[in-house]
């Protein structure tokens, strides 16, 4: 994707994937920095990443993670634009920003922390978080105060919600649902932060129910998208990038389905 944003704008500069166990992670982002290299985290480094870095970015510091960093005067810059993203793919969806919104968001991990941040930006939006682990969405919601509420159930969660965001890892691997689609308040948009080629199995038989509903690639080319314009100050070939993940380009875009 980021490949393919390059050789659009005919920036003549490589971008590799480097497997790195977390043991190495101080050592070669200390490379990275000498060697002036831009480039994204991602799992399971985000977090260490962030206190590795020698300044982050407001909604990095937010977040706590970091996905996107760039060498500036010598020194190590950390973002996060999982959050931008995530912001975009939901305008993507519902046409507009949220407002007076409640929103039911399933995860207590990084993911759920960016979708908390792009929340808080939106205006009178509550978020109420489930997550396997009660204590941990305790913890994140704590974080954000007078946006997020912690639930003991995802029912709980679900009620009287108009967004719905599943942000746990469930889906990655096979067709298993976080939640039973038909469970979704009537009318409510689906987000999955999760995406598999064809969709995830959530998005799908949300879809099916009637509802608008996307899987988590808006939000990874957003993210791409938004870090690009970070490294080079202009904004990449989106369409580009959609055909490098091989769905339709942006504009023509992927079916959100139907209410
Ligand atoms: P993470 O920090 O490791 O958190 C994992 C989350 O999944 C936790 O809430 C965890 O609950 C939950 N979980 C894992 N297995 C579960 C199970 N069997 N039942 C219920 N909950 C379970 O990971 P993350 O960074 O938040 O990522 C979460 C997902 O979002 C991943 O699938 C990732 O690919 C996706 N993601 C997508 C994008 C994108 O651009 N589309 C960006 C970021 C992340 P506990 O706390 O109880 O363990």
């Amino acid at each position: 994707m980021q490949s393919a944003a390059l050789t659009a704008a005919a920036i003549p500069i490589a971008y590799a994937a480097w497997d790195v166990e977390p043991p190495d992670l101080a050592t070669v982002l200390g490379f990275f920095t000498t060697e002036n290299v831009a480039g994204n985290v991602t799992v399971p480094h985000k977090q260490a990443a962030s206190r590795l870095c020698g300044r982050l970015t407001a909604v990095a510091r937010v977040v706590g993670a970091v996905n996107t960093f760039w060498v500036e005067d010598g020194v190590l810059v950390g973002d996060n634009t999982d959050v931008g993203g995530f912001h975009n793919a939901v305008v993507r969806l519902r046409g507009a920003v949220p407002a007076r919104t409640r929103i039911a968001l399933l995860g207590g991990g990084g993911a759920a922390a960016a979708v908390l941040a792009a929340a808080a930006g939106w205006p009178r939006c509550e978020v109420r978080l489930w997550n396997r682990t009660h204590e941990r969405a305790v913890a994140l919601a704590a974080r954000f105060p007078g946006v997020a509420t912690p639930v003991r159930s995802a029912l709980d969660a679900l009620a009287g919600a108009s967004l719905v965001v599943h942000a746990t890892s469930i889906g990655m691997m096979n067709d298993e649902m976080p939640i039973d689609p038909f469970l979704i308040p009537s009318g409510a948009d689906v987000i999955d932060l999760v995406y598999r080629p064809g969709e995830t199995a959530w998005v799908r038989a949300a879809r099916a129910e009637g509802h608008r509903a996307c899987d988590g690639l808006p939000m990874l080319v957003e993210q791409g998208a938004l870090a690009f314009e970070r490294w080079f100050g202009q904004p990449p070939d989106r369409a580009a990038m959609w055909r490098a993940v091989g769905d339709a380009p942006a504009g023509a875009s992927r079916p959100l389905g139907r209410r």
